[in-house]
């Protein structure tokens, strides 16, 4: 591999004579695409496993814990929290992530001096450990379908469109010239963004760059998808069909309650599904269909949203094994008879992060980012073909270890 000052790959030519190059001591496989991020839950993961008084725990009560936990959270604490979970993706093989950030105002829900104060912070945080960032500021409005007023502790996350807008327009400077780097958006839900607000802040984005990633969580919980049948008679996927164009520029993230049809569309659309199987495991959100959506040719990225995992592997192992457990057979998602799952389902989610962070990252080949990981036995100087190192670092890991993350040609793990 030859790569420019940039950190993009210039040349890349199998069993070339190495000469004086540098030497990799393992397989290397393109650095894996974190599309769901909501960096400042890194430090409540694995603190909300208590059982409540009533016993009837859900996401709903989960999110009341998060809510209070942003009762004193300042930009100092984020950023702090923000660049020790980058450092921990980058040692698990994540080399870029898409932070969907929706913590914009002070504790009071008062904007800060610097209405992109937070944001800046996320965008540092990336910088000090050394990730690629795709930025999704989040637009929130309500509180739930139909415009309900958003409550008091959502006041964090509020904007109208005008405000918002002049969010976008202070951040882009922060993104010119920079390939480590993408400015995006994230409608947070269709329960907090009405259809006519959703096409406002496109034409915002349209405006500022077209061709900008588009983030919004869809279908996570069965009682989201029934309170939307309630308002307006359509699930939300039939919904945001009917009223704006999807298409391969979209990450739809949680993507689990769907109907056949619902699935169908998102498939042919272009748009990646972004699956986040630990979080959506310990919210009980559900399975996503992963098998027919395959087979029907849809695109799929993964992310560690509330970070209860940080490691892309097991997020793989979850995506297969999940499968497995609902049809009672193995190798479910393979590609083809004889192919490796481990390897297909990589390249797949390489392939769709890439789409959803809207950046040249998840391959390696002339044009992309020089964005890879390491991969090695700790235990013995490896005899395994790639491939086999790969389904062993997903569906058996012990002594599969990353023994070195490169992003944009320099090593990472030692920030
Ligand atoms: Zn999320």
């Amino acid at each position: 591999m030859e790569g420019d000052a940039a950190g993009n790959l210039i040349r890349v030519t199998p069993d070339a004579d190495p000469g004086d190059a540098a030497r990799l001591n393992g397989v290397v496989i393109p650095g894996v695409p974190n599309v769901h991020s909501h960096a400042f839950q890194f430090a409540l993961a694995g603190k909300a496993e208590r059982a409540g008084p009533s016993r009837a725990d859900s996401f709903w009560t989960w999110r009341e814990l998060m809510y209070g936990f942003l009762s004193d959270l300042d930009p100092d604490g984020m950023e702090v929290i923000a660049t020790r979970l980058y450092r921990a993706m980058l040692a698990r093989g994540y080399t870029s992530v898409g932070e969907f950030h929706y913590v914009h105002h002070d504790v009071d829900g008062h904007p800060y001096a610097d209405p992109a104060e937070t944001s800046r912070r996320l965008l540092r945080a990336a910088e000090t450990a050394g990730i690629g960032i795709t930025l999704l500021p989040v637009y929130y409005e309500d509180g739930g379908f139909g415009g309900v007023p958003a409550g008091p502790r959502q006041s964090r996350f509020l904007h109208d469109p005008d405000g918002f807008a002049r969010l976008l327009q202070t951040l882009a400077p922060d993104f010119v010239s920079r390939p480590d780097r993408r400015l995006g958006i994230a409608p947070h839900s269709l329960r907090a963004v009405r259809p006519d607000r959703l096409t406002a802040i496109l034409a915002t984005l349209n405006a500022l760059d077209p061709t900008a990633p588009v983030h919004l969580h869809i279908a996570e919980q069965p009682r989201e998808v029934a309170d939307c049948l309630d308002w307006c008679g359509k699930r939300p996927v039939e919904l945001l069909f009917d009223t704006t164009t999807v298409d391969s520029r979209w990450c739809l993230v949680h993507a689990t309650h769907l109907s056949e049809q619902e699935r169908q569309a998102i498939a042919g659309s272009g748009a990646v599904a972004g699956l986040c199987l630990t979080t959506e495991a310990n919210l009980g959100d559900g399975l996503f269909p992963a098998e027919p959506y395959l087979a029907d040719g849809g695109a799929i990225g993964i992310g560690s949203d509330s970070h209860v995992c940080v490691d892309p592997a097991e997020e793989l192992r979850w995506l297969e094994n999940g499968q497995r457990l609902i049809t009672g057979r193995r190798t479910v998602l393979a590609d083809e008879p004889g192919s490796s799952v481990g390897t297909g389902l990589l390249q797949r989610v390489c392939r769709g992060g890439a789409a959803a962070l809207g950046r040249e990252i998840g391959a390696i080949s002339a044009g992309s980012r020089a964005d890879f990981v390491v991969l090695a036995d700790q235990f013995e100087d490896t005899v395994d073909t790639p491939a086999t190192l790969v389904d062993r670092w997903i569906f058996a890991p012990a002594g599969i270890r990353v023994v070195d993350t490169i992003v944009g040609g320099q090593s990472r793990l030692m920030n």
